[in-house]
């Protein structure tokens, strides 16, 4: 049983394929008028459906709303990272939900936890293999100057004394809710970046 195009309800097949024949002919008769002009719209008032903007603003606004980090969880702020990348904080929502296992993949680097001696050269090995352009977030205490772990001398006093940091998170740990306003940062920083060179 089928509602027909007045509203009538149709019970035979006759009357279904009548109907269904209809429908393909109607079809048919839109499917051979010629498409309107695709340039019309140009016609018209500019303002209308163009918008101005430089090379620049829109590199920066892809690089910003596309940024894809590579996974670098020494120790335990990696847990508040996790729960930023879940459903209750959403990391998606920045174009953010790709976490990439391999450094050629990504263009950011998230240092959430203590970094040794001992791992430091694989840190900067992982850094040198990214892609360019690429940022660096020193998520919590460990990561921006040793944390509680300083006087330690197998731990390094910061991230930056091996990779260049953009942004500085700081907590022990931070909250996701930190760790979102350093994106929200570094996007602002990204957005402000000078590629063309003059
Ligand atoms: S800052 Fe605190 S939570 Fe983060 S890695 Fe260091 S000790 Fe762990």
């Amino acid at each position: 049983m089928e509602v027909g195009p007045t509203g009538r309800y149709i019970y035979s097949d006759v009357d279904l394929d009548q109907h269904e024949g209809e429908i393909i002919e109607e079809l048919k008769a839109h499917s051979q008028q010629p498409l309107p002009d695709p340039d019309h719209w140009l016609q018209g008032k500019p303002e209308r459906g163009i918008m101005l903007t430089s090379v620049e603003a829109i590199l920066n606004w892809a690089r910003r709303s596309s940024l894809w980090s590579v996974v670098c969880f020494p120790a335990c702020c990696s847990f508040e990272f996790i729960a930023t990348a879940a459903s209750r904080h959403d990391i998606s929502r920045f174009g953010m939900e790709i976490i990439r296992a391999s450094p050629r993949q990504a263009d950011l680097m998230i240092t959430a936890g203590t970094l040794t001696w001992k791992m430091a050269p694989s840190v900067k090995r992982i850094y040198d293999q990214m892609a360019e352009p690429k940022w660096v977030i020193a998520m919590g205490a460990c990561a921006i100057s040793g944390g509680i772990f300083q006087a330690s001398y197998g731990v390094t006093p910061g991230y930056n004394h091996i990779i260049p940091v953009d942004v500085y998170v700081p907590g022990c740990p931070p909250r996701p809710e930190a760790l979102l306003y350093g994106i929200n940062m570094l996007q602002n920083k990204i957005a402000k970046a000078e590629i063309i060179k003059k």
